[in-house]
C-alpha cells in the first residue's frame, strides 16, 4: 500500500510525525480518509473518533476534538485542538465528566451559553469513552 507523510500537532506541540498509509477523522462535514495522491485540500475538523493506518498495517486509534487537517502537494497536516491517543485516554475521567454532564443537562436552569458549554463536554466524553471501548 503507498504511504503518505503526516504529522499531528496540537498547541502541546508534535505528536506524531511519519509514513502512513491512511488517516482518518472527522470533519465539520462528516468522516473523511485520506490517502496517498490524495489532492491539495483543507477543512476544519470536528469532534470524533479517528486512527492512522500505519507503514506496517498496524492501526492507532485516538480521540480527535477540533481543528485543521491540509493536504498540500502530498503532505498531510492534521493541526488539533485536541488529539488524545487511545493508550493515553482516561476511561473513568471521561466517564465521571459524561455523568457530571448528564446532571447538568437533566437538572436544566441552564442559559443557552451553559448549555451549549455543557453539550460539548458530554459530546467529548461520549467522544473518548467511544475510542476507549
Ligand atoms: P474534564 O471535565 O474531565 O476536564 P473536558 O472535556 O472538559 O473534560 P477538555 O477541556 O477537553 O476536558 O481537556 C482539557 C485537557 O485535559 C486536555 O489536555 C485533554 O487532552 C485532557 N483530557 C480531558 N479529558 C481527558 C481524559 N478523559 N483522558 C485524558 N486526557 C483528558
Amino acid at each position: 500500500m503507498r504511504t503518505f507523510p503526516l504529522r499531528i500537532g496540537t498547541p502541546d506541540g508534535l505528536l506524531f510525525e511519519g509514513e502512513v498509509e491512511r488517516v482518518v477523522c472527522r470533519s465539520i462535514t462528516g468522516d473523511l480518509a485520506i490517502l496517498a495522491g490524495h489532492c491539495n485540500f483543507c477543512t476544519a475538523l470536528g469532534m470524533g473518533e479517528a486512527h492512522v493506518v500505519l507503514e506496517d498495517g498496524s492501526r492507532r486509534d485516538a480521540a480527535c476534538i477540533g481543528g485543521m487537517l491540509s493536504v498540500m502537494d502530498g503532505s498531510c497536516h492534521l493541526l488539533a485542538t485536541t488529539w488524545e491517543w487511545q493508550e493515553d485516554i482516561d476511561a473513568e475521567r471521561a466517564a465521571t465528566a459524561k455523568q457530571r454532564a448528564e446532571e447538568k443537562l437533566a437538572k436544566g436552569g441552564l442559559t443557552d451559553q451553559e448549555y451549549k458549554i455543557v453539550q460539548a463536554k458530554l459530546q467529548r466524553a461520549l467522544v473518548r469513552l467511544s475510542v476507549k471501548s
